[in-house]
């Protein structure tokens, strides 16, 4: 396992919202994180990379032990995490990378660099473009990019698809293909089922508890899934 989260706990200030949680992802793996809004994924993902500390349980990376390592010791051991704000408005598509590699050497920058923009041709066309002047799509792939700078092993992302409308989700997932091609595992916290198409692993959490773990074809396929959270999808659609 790449990641292994064992029996977490975790909250804000007294305020308890993950009960007892365990997730598992297998080297080279995606794992899609379910559930609706409000039921702890952003917590969750804020624990494993250690921006919130773990009220109990432990937490693995490449079998060891960080549940207590800041998060800058985590991101140096390869887990990255790209957030919402994944991207700096104010600097061009060149200097985010850079920023993104900031603790590589120069000649390593460089070539990661050159390794994005073969990966994405889109952000070598914008590289002097400022991050603010993207598109919703153009901005996620530049944040997946910023994120991949550092060469993690894990990429941990929170709702990639938020945001976007539905001609950009399907580009957004179309960017995490290729970087799952690198070898890449991942880790997205999503509301939109579709995400289960990139997924070989799924999880469902709701009220801070796991409600479902499985392939995504058995998540696809699952009757509680279903009417906990496909149900509730095509309902909000109507
Ligand atoms: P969303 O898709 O809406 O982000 P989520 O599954 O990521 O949902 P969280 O953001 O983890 O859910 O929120 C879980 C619960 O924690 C919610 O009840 C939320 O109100 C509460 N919460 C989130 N951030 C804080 C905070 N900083 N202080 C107190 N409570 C918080």
């Amino acid at each position: 396992m790449i990641l292994r989260a064992k029996n977490i706990t975790s909250g804000y200030e007294g305020v308890q919202i993950l009960w007892g949680v365990d997730l598992d992802i297998p080297r080279g793996q995606t794992v899609v994180l379910l559930g609706p809004n409000g039921a702890g994924k952003t917590t969750l993902l804020r624990t494993l990379v250690g921006l919130l500390p773990a009220w109990s349980g432990h937490i693995e990376f490449d079998d060891n032990d960080i549940t207590l390592l800041p998060t800058e010791k985590r991101v140096r051991s390869g887990l990255a995490f790209m957030s919402e704000l994944g991207v700096f408005p104010d600097l061009s598509v060149l200097d985010n990378l850079r920023m993104g590699g900031y603790f590589l050497s120069r000649s390593g920058t460089a070539d990661r660099i050159s390794k994005m923009y073969a990966l994405f041709p889109d952000l070598a066309r914008l590289r002097r473009s400022l991050g603010g002047s993207l598109s919703g799509g153009q901005r996620k792939m530049l944040g997946v990019a910023k994120a991949l700078m550092s060469q993690p092993r894990l990429l941990v992302m929170d709702e990639p698809s938020a945001g976007l409308s539905p001609k950009y989700v399907k580009e957004v997932i179309d960017i995490l293909k290729v970087a799952h091609g690198e070898g890449l595992s991942l880790l997205i916290a999503e509301q939109n089922v579709l995400f289960l198409e990139l997924a070989d692993q799924g999880y469902v959490l709701e009220g801070g508890r796991m409600l479902a773990h499985g392939s995504a074809d058995e998540l696809k396929s699952s009757d509680v899934v279903r009417r906990a959270y496909f149900g509730m999808v095509e309902e909000k659609r109507a």
